[in-house]
Formats: structure tokens, sequence, C-alpha cells
């Protein structure tokens, strides 16, 4: 059963790997489906890959995935034992935010992913994320709650490429990343 889906995440990826549903694929070098084990407790979802990423099709390895790396260890989480992915798999140009219907073409590698793994926390970081996989808007009202959408349940928190710029978002994903671990 493991191994169906095993081989069925291997198959979702390759599609993606060379997808032309959106304009995204034009300049993009590498895809990038994301990486995890299937049965992972917890599923990370980005906005979409930056330059680092597009480069090696690996997902949050650039600034911001250091970020991501220190606050996991923080918090004892194995980064090997989650499931880490965005919801746009390829580079938007200028690194400018993905456009609606880029993220509608994209939403169902995501959805498959998401049935595949079976997270039992989806976790998604930044606004962007927020608004592809619930109806809320106000990232600052919910952030560090979990919230129940179509029986998922998913925790709300800011994308660490914010944290690292500004402080005090900063401070807030600290806190946020210590409710994870006791999820
Ligand atoms: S962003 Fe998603 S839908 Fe668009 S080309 Fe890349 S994989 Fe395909």
């Amino acid at each position: 059963m493991f191994m169906d889906r095993e081989a069925e995440l291997k198959k979702i990826h390759r599609l993606i790997k060379k997808c032309t549903k959106c304009r995204l694929s034009k300049a993009r070098s590498n895809a990038v489906p994301g990486e995890g084990p299937i049965g992972a407790r917890y599923m990370f979802i980005g906005q979409g890959p930056g330059k680092k990423e597009d480069l090696t099709g690996q997902p949050f390895v650039g600034k911001a995935g250091k970020f991501l790396d220190e606050l996991l260890k923080k918090n004892r989480i194995d980064r090997k034992k989650v499931f880490i992915t965005s919801t746009v798999k390829c580079l938007a140009p200028e690194n400018r935010l993905p456009k609606k219907d880029e993220i509608t073409a994209c939403l169902p590698y995501t959805l498959r992913q998401i049935k595949l793994v079976e997270p039992k926390f989806i976790i998604l970081l930044g606004r962007v994320a927020m608004k592809a996989f619930t109806p809320f808007k106000d990232l600052d009202k919910y952030h560090g709650k979990t919230i129940k959408v179509a029986k998922k349940a998913y925790f709300l928190t800011y994308h660490p490429a914010s944290g690292m710029r500004f402080p005090a978002v900063k401070k807030k994903m600290k806190k946020d990343f210590k409710k994870i671990k006791e999820l």
C-alpha cells in the first residue's frame, strides 16, 4: 500500500518536472515538486521556488530555507521526516507573486501530494499558501492557529523569507513553530 503511494507520488513528481500547464514553465530551469516521506506528520507548503530552488530542483535550499531549517532544528523537528513543497512548483519571474491562474493550474498537484502523503497537519507558510488552501485572508489574525478546512488541519504562519526580513515577523514565527511541535 505504502509502495503504491510512493510510486504514485514519484509519478506526480515526474509530471510536475515536465509540466507546461501555466506560463511559469517558460522561464524555469527546474520545476520543484518538493520532497519528504509518505505518512509525514507535517507537510509544509510555501509560496514557490526561489532562484536557488529553481537551479537545484530542491525545495527550500536558499536563504529562506536556511531559516526554515533553523526553526525546525530549534524545535527538534527532523527535516527528513517532514514533507516540504510549495503552492506553485515553478519560479515566478523576478520572484513576483504567483498569479491566480498559475495557482489554480498548479493546485491539483499539491492536493494530490496531500492525499498521498496524508499529513496530520499542513503548515501553510505565508499569505499565498493561506489564500490558496483556506478561505482566510488575514494572516496577522490567524497565524499560530490550526484551522480545519474540508476535514484537513491547516496551521497558519508566515513565510520564512518574510521572517528573515522583518524582526517582528521573525519573533512571531518563532512562537508559531513552538506551537507546531506541540500540535
Ligand atoms: S507552476 Fe505548476 S502548473 Fe505551472 S508549469 Fe509549473 S508545475 Fe505546471
